[in-house]
């Protein structure tokens, strides 16, 4: 795909009001918005172009699962009316240059500075402002700092003894090369069994001369039934956009996935198969709405688990393989639900072989490939699809010091703990977009960016208004919080899954479950009203320094 060349690296300012961390999503709405309310802003991004998640995660097959005319921002009728959507998933290549167009016509780029990894951001308690550093040698003084920097962005290569030693070439899908990879002829080793490599293995597979794949967990996949996108359908979503935004960001995921509210166990069984069914053959992650019990009912779970597992063993032709590939250690949704396009019939293919390594695990890389469970695989490239340090990982590796000295890092280290997912005690004028304790990764992430962004610059016009250059969320707000998130999920049944929702995928990361659950439009209730409530549980002060106070 086409991207705008690099541009001269612009001046980074010693001051400036706000520093966004992040030109994905979210930090793309922010500045726009920042921008609206007459704030100086400066983004600050280690990719070379905008589109975050979507600009890193180039591996084949790397496509949303959230429909297109659903995954797009919404704050602009104009944007949303104009832009064509080739399929009604989109793929990264189109996400990308989706990315780069609201780029063009924001004209984002002036504020914002690609291969620039911040390296500190310390917030000097008398002056109420940040100090943010970078790999660059900048060095800005900004009053607010937004972190931008999305869920899944922390890419995590497991410590694999040898893995410098393997002779051919190491692919991790979060961090794809840019130019085209071609595996002609090629044997290819993937780690991981996760939306990544579901999406990938296909593609993979449909090239190279053979492929490996080492299977720890087997997932849940559900066919996306991808296609080419209709006008018509196209045509109705424009027509009535207004409506069914608004629907959509009241919805529990903020996406439009028309819910059955009736129980699974409750149903009586033919008419429980013919809904899944029905389901099925409309595909994606709206799957999980077949009934309002799924995720809180064990038994309810259970049955559309087994519905799922029957469907992969029609679908797999070796019955050893099948069995392996039916997932048998989590109720269905609770590991982050996988969307694919002929997953499992990839396995019928005769170059593609499955290789269980749950209880016999991948020992190390060798100069010919790898060795697991005491058997030697030879391998010309090996695909990670190993997932990320979800959630906190870009957060933590920031070196982000607030209050007292108190290192991120270490205020964290039990899991984290925020405010609305919004701030953390002893973080002033540290926002986060989709932080932990946000519905986040449990919706459509865009929705929720919107809200948040929105969230943001309201209150940074309210602190402007009042003239106030401070706002703090408080310890007895977090941890009321925090007890709330934990509450909420532990009505369900997702901590019973060893999932990077859990922190699970890390080793020693604290296993606690970081999203919160109570549904987008619950949510976005509840941050109206705080902020309707003054701020309630957050600590709002003015200027504490004269010379501050006069710029
Ligand atoms: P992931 O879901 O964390 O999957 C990582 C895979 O690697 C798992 O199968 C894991 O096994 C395996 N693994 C990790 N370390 C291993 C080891 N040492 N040995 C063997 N296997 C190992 O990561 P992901 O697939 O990149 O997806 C992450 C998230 O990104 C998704 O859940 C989704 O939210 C998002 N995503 C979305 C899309 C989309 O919208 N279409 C596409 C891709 C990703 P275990 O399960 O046993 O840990």
């Amino acid at each position: 795909m086409t991207q705008p060349a690099a541009s001269p690296r612009g001046t980074v300012p010693h001051e400036i009001d706000t520093v966004v961390v992040g030109a994905g999503f979210g930090g793309m709405y922010m500045l726009h918005r920042l921008r609206g309310l007459g704030l100086s802003a400066i983004v600050f991004d280690v990719a070379a172009g905008v589109g975050g998640t979507w600009y890193w995660n180039r591996y084949p097959g790397a496509r949303c699962d959230v429909e297109s005319m659903q995954y797009s921002y919404s704050f602009s009728d104009a944007l949303q009316q104009e832009w064509r959507w080739s399929e009604v998933f989109a793929g990264q290549p189109e996400i990308l240059r989706y990315a780069n167009h609201v780029a063009d016509r924001l004209d984002l780029r002036r504020d914002m500075r690609f291969e620039t990894r911040v390296t500190s951001a310390i917030f000097d308690e008398t002056a109420h402002r940040w100090t943010v550093r970078t790999d660059r040698g900048d060095v800005v003084s900004a009053r607010y700092c937004v972190m931008a920097t999305g869920c899944l962005s922390a890419a995590r290569m497991p410590d694999f003894p040898g893995l410098a030693s393997f002779a051919g070439k190491t692919y991790h899908t979060g961090q794809w090369p840019h130019e085209d990879v071609d595996f002609t002829g090629l044997r290819v080793g993937v780690v991981g069994t996760g939306s990544s490599a579901i999406q990938s293995i296909p593609v993979i597979a449909a090239q190279a001369a053979h492929v490996t794949v080492f299977q720890r967990t087997p997932n849940f996949s559900i066919p996306s039934r991808n296609g080419p996108m209709p006008d018509d359908y196209a045509g109705s979503w424009k027509d009535s956009y207004a409506e069914r935004r608004a629907e959509a960001r009241m919805a529990r995921t903020g996406i439009l996935a028309y819910p059955n509210d009736r129980s699974a166990i409750e149903t009586p069984e033919a008419e429980r198969l013919a809904v899944y069914e029905q389901r099925w053959e409309s595909g994606g992650t709206t799957f999980m709405a077949a009934f309002n019990d799924l995720i809180f009912n064990k038994a309810s779970n259970d049955t559309a688990a087994e519905f799922v597992r029957g469907k992969i063993r029609a679908m797999v032709k070796d019955p050893a393989k099948a069995d392996l590939l039916a997932p048998d250690s989590h109720p269905i949704g609770t590991k982050r639900i996988c969307v694919d396009t002929d997953y499992y019939l990839t396995y019928n293919r005769p170059n593609v072989d499955l290789v269980d390594v749950r209880n016999a695990p991948i020992e190390a890389l060798t100069p010919d490939g790898l060795r697991a469970g005491g058997k030697e695989y030879a391998f010309d490239a090996i695909v990670f699809a190993t997932g990320f340090d979800a959630m906190t990982g870009a957060l933590t590796r920031m070196g982000i010091v607030g209050r007292g000295g108190e290192a991120l890092a270490d205020k964290w280290e039990a899991g984290p703990r925020t405010y609305l997912g919004l701030m953390t005690a002893g973080f002033p004028n540290m926002f986060m977009i989709t932080g932990p304790g946000s519905p986040s990764v449990l919706s459509n992430m865009i929705v929720s960016i919107e809200q948040h962004v929105d969230w943001i610059a309201g209150c940074l016009s309210h602190l402007n208004m009042r003239q106030l250059d401070c706002i703090e969320a408080t310890l007895p707000a977090e941890d009321g919080w925090v007890r709330h998130v934990n509450e909420v999920a532990d009505t369900t049944l997702y901590p019973s899954a060893a999932s990077w929702y859990m922190g699970a995928n890390i080793p020693g990361k604290p296993r606690v479950f970081m999203p919160y659950i109570g549904g987008v439009g619950t949510y976005r209730e509840k941050c109206d009203a705080v902020a309707a409530n003054g701020y309630e549980g957050f600590a709002l002060t003015g200027p504490t320094n004269a010379a501050v106070a006069a710029e």
